[in-house]
């Protein structure tokens, strides 16, 4: 029996969204990630005395965006507050954020399980922040380090309700969140740079009841697959506890990838008491409505939506369409070949599937920037429709589209690869063949039909992967009867 039967995982997750603005929250400076330490900084990100805070139009645009995108009430006033804690990479000795009124409130977010189940999660609300400074601590030598580029730099707050009942839920939950950011240009979603960052709330309760267990909180989890991990190992650390007849105690623990647990980080009686008042700096931030009318107008498809309109409209299976619309740029490539090519939109997607997909991975790089476009790619596959090509010789072509651009017809005549459709030519290649392999032939005769593939390799082999194969096998079945 599983620890599952007798208990149910609750998890609520807050993650904490990097905004890809230019420029931080408060202060013009720069907000690329990789600088020289402490260069993006100016006397408010560092916090002297006496400057003030001017807030970034952007962020408050990015949050609207946001919460129009996931249904959340936009506030038409909302408020600042300090959050005030003592930390070395904390210059100003508090950090300003939202607390009693925040930009957001409610909305939900969308997911999908390996298997295909679809789920939606309740949002509590989604607060603008500024990020803190790094603090790194040098190895074998007894000193920290301070690097406050990346203070100031505008965050979003997702908070959702502890609506997520398996750590594979907290990844789908958060995979979806990250390809709407994505699919909304608010946040690059970058993990490994911190861009999205996760707290995950988990606490057991005995199955079939409602009312809310003890929960710890998981801080700082940076990768899908730690999410994952680091919950998974909460629920079974909760459970041997709570199977045991004892109490979980409320408190943040940190995870250690290296070791796979969790470790106790601070317990509830050192929980910080953050002192929350409304910055006096800044003033109510207050919305018109028609601006976020004007932001809900200019929102674009959410992938999900966009998935579900693939399935419909151009009859992709699910997962394949799930695959093509979680990044918007893959979508629109497709899109925009389907609709140059004309022909059937699963040969398209099999494409964008297989070799452009492929092609992006060992790049590394942006679909952008890659040299090939749609237009070529439908030109391509109607060169395979139309017998000019095999499909063995259009990925050749493919190759060279995606590594210097070009014209598609121009490739396919200066690499000889014009597929061979004339009868007279093929009939003879084939016959050649088929007098050369008098035993074969006696086992095809003898009813071992799949020696068929056998004849075509051969031909394949003497025309130089030339052949129309349609024909080959046409000619080879005629003369093997
Ligand atoms: P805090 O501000 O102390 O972090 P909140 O009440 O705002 O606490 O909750 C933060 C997150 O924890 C939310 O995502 C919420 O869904 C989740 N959460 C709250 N209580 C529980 C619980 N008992 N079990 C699991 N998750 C919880
Ligand atoms: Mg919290
Ligand atoms: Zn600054």
């Amino acid at each position: 029996m599983s620890v599952l039967d007798r208990w149910e995982p609750v998890i609520g997750l807050e993650v904490h969204a990097q905004l890809s603005t230019e420029s931080k929250v408060f202060c013009g400076c720069r907000t690329d990630f990789g600088g020289r330490p402490n260069d993006q900084t100016c006397p408010i990100c560092l916090g002297h005395p006496g400057v003030l805070p001017v807030l970034n139009r952007r962020v408050v645009e990015f949050a609207i965006r946001l919460g129009a995108a996931l249904g959340s009430s936009v506030r038409e006033e909302s408020v600042f507050a300090r959050k005030n804690y003592f930390y070395p990479d904390l210059p100003k000795g508090y950090q300003i954020s939202q607390y009693e009124l925040p930009i957001c409130e409610g909305g939900k977010v969308p997911f999908v399980l390996a298997d295909g189940t679809r789920r939606t999660a309740r949002l509590v609300r989604i607060h603008i922040e500024e990020d803190a400074g790094k603090t790194i601590h040098v190895r074998g030598r007894n000193a920290s380090l301070v690097d406050l580029n990346r203070a100031g730099v505008p965050l979003l707050e997702i908070v959702s309700a502890p609506d997520l009942h398996s750590a594979a839920e907290a990844a789908a939950y958060l995979k979806s969140l990250r390809s709407i950011l994505r699919t909304l240009e608010i946040c690059d979603g970058n993990m490994e740079e911190g861009s999205l960052r996760c707290d995950a709330n988990v606490s057991l309760r005995p199955r079939g009841t409602t009312d809310l267990g003890t929960r710890t909180e998981i801080k700082n989890v940076n990768s899908f697959r730690f999410v994952q991990r680091a919950i998974d190992f909460e629920i079974r650390r909760q459970a041997a506890i709570l199977s045991a007849g004892g109490e979980v105690v409320q408190e943040t623990r940190l995870y250690d990838s290296g070791r796979d647990e969790t470790r106790s980080m601070r317990g509830k009686e050192e929980a910080h008491d953050y002192r929350y008042f409304p910055d006096p700096d800044l003033p109510p931030l207050r919305i018109e409505r028609s601006w976020i009318e004007a932001v809900q107008r200019t929102l674009p498809e959410l992938p999900l939506n966009r998935a579900d309109r693939f399935a419909r409209d151009l009859g992709l299976d699910d997962a394949t369409a799930r695959l093509l619309s979680s990044e918007r740029d893959v979508a629109d490539f497709f899109e925009a070949t389907v609709e140059a090519y004309g022909g059937p939109a699963r040969t398209v997607a099999n494409w964008v599937k297989g070799e452009v997909l492929r092609a992006l991975g060992e790049s590394g790089g942006r679909l952008e920037d890659l040299a090939i476009t749609p237009q070529a790619l439908a030109r391509l596959l109607a060169r395979v429709d139309d017998g000019t090509i095999s499909a063995s010789a259009a990925k050749t072509v493919f190759d060279d589209l995606i590594a210097g651009g070009g014209e598609v017809d121009a490739l396919i005549e200066s690499k000889g690869l014009r597929q061979v459709s004339d009868e007279a030519e093929l009939e003879s290649v084939a016959r050649r063949v088929v007098d050369a392999h008098p035993e074969e032939v006696g086992r095809y005769r003898a009813g071992k039909k799949n020696l068929i593939g056998f004849f075509m390799g051969q031909v394949m082999k003497e025309t130089g992967g030339k052949a129309n194969p349609k024909l080959v096998r046409v000619l080879l079945e005629r003369l093997l009867t």
